[in-house]
């Protein structure tokens, strides 16, 4: 079989409401690149990649000449074809390699007639569960609802979410206001639902004193892990030897040499394996068994997703024997997807791993076009400028923050 064709098309798709963290903000929709990777054999593999417009629909055209009459099953030969380690320190292209890797174990799926999940070992379960993504968000621009700031707010969007969807653990995104202020959210948050668990993520906005403060603050609640309350390996190594809270990272264990040097000398007990970030699927199940080996924690991570996207996040999650947490998913927050069905749904916190051949999901070509019209219409946002604070950027450790007044 070989590789014929590689479409990409950016697609908007919108959110309940914007979504603020310690950058700025998803302005109220993402933004998305879907890519189908046609073959001579008329099987059409689907891929996704976060963020999307002319320079995105390029650089997968460029890639046209690298794999054009490849066989989508030399998954290794692709990797070495676009995605060298030296020559990649010209053309960084991991997040495009992992996007047509998706498309490719989907084209291999079909192929074969079975799920992604068989090609990598075999599935140990069959449904993943997930943790509410609680956010402090703006009000939708239109309807004015969805305002996520007060405490009161807070509380009752997460006792939302428990009812529409059964989550039993919580992931607060933060960063955004004061950390004296967002203590006492988190400490209301699990007080309110003494039985779940939690994890606080500022995206490393923190100093490492203000992480330390805040980790002797919340010892006593059940954290499932402290999420890159400061930035680098260093500044979390110097918090996990000052909190007796499990440590995690999406943003400072992304790659291999990362990993390694952090089982040499140990600054995050869980690591969180995003299917963008890490170049793949399979790239995130091999350091999974680096982590086993050395009995790392791991979590799946979102990185903002639709339906292609999450089916690699649940193909992941159904295959790794050592997935002790529940996942992350921006999913909840999306109003529609472009995938045929319309969004997958949750039961009891938990989604299940398709059965179908391949990723196991079909492009919905009229949502396709649909929101393909969207992006069009309203073009990229910045994700890290703040549509409240047009004059503001963020420091690390950060300390001007939002005023939640
Ligand atoms: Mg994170």
């Amino acid at each position: 079989m070989k590789i014929v064709d590689i479409k990409a098309t950016t697609v908007t798709m919108p959110l309940e409401a914007p979504l603020r963290h310690s950058n700025g903000a998803h302005w109220g929709r993402f933004v998305r690149t879907i890519i189908e990777v046609e073959t001579d054999e008329g099987i059409v593999g689907l891929g996704e990649m976060g963020g999307g417009g002319e320079s995105a629909e390029l650089a997968f055209q460029s890639l046209k000449n690298y794999l054009v009459g490849h066989d989508p099953f030399d998954l290794e030969a692709m990797r070495f074809k676009i995605c060298n380690p030296t020559a990649s320190l010209y053309n960084n292209r991991t997040q495009l390699h992992a996007a047509l890797e998706f498309a490719c174990l989907d084209i291999i799926g079909k192929k074969l007639g079975v799920p992604v999940y068989q090609l990598l070992g075999g599935k140990l379960r069959d449904d993943v569960p997930f943790a509410s993504y609680l956010f402090y968000r703006y009000p939708n621009e239109k309807t004015g609802a969805g305002e996520v700031r007060t405490i009161d707010q807070l509380i009752e969007h997460a006792k939302d979410l428990k009812e529409r969807y059964g989550f039993t653990s919580h992931k607060l995104k933060s960063g955004v206001f004061n950390p004296k202020y967002e203590l006492e959210c988190y400490l209301a948050l699990a007080n309110a639902f003494p039985n779940d668990s939690y994890r606080y993520d500022p995206n490393g906005a923190l100093s490492v004193e203000e992480s330390i403060h805040f980790g002797h603050a919340i010892e006593g609640i059940n954290n499932d892990f402290f999420e890159d309350p400061t930035w680098g390996l260093n500044g979390m190594r110097r918090v996990r030897e000052n909190v007796r809270i499990p440590m995690a990272t999406n943003t400072v264990v992304v790659n291999f040499e990362q990993l390694s040097a952090n089982i040499l000398n140990p600054a995050v007990d869980v690591i969180l394996l995003d299917t963008t970030f890490w170049g793949g699927i399979r790239p995130c199940i091999k350091a999974a068994g680096i982590c086993e080996t050395f009995q790392l924690g791991v979590a799946v991570h979102s990185s903002g997703e639709l339906g292609i996207q999450l089916a690699t996040m649940l193909h992941l999650g159904a295959v790794i024997p050592n997935l002790t947490f529940s996942a992350d998913a921006h999913y909840h927050h999306l109003v529609d997807d472009v995938i045929v069905g319309g969004k997958m749904e949750y039961c009891g916190g938990k989604i299940r791993v398709p059965d179908q051949p391949g990723l196991g999901v079909t492009l919905d070509r009229d949502k396709l076009n649909q929101y393909a019209e969207l992006y069009l219409q309203l073009g990229g946002y910045p994700y890290d400028r703040d549509p409240g604070r047009p004059d503001w950027y963020a420091l690390v450790p950060n300390s001007n923050w939002a005023d939640h007044r």
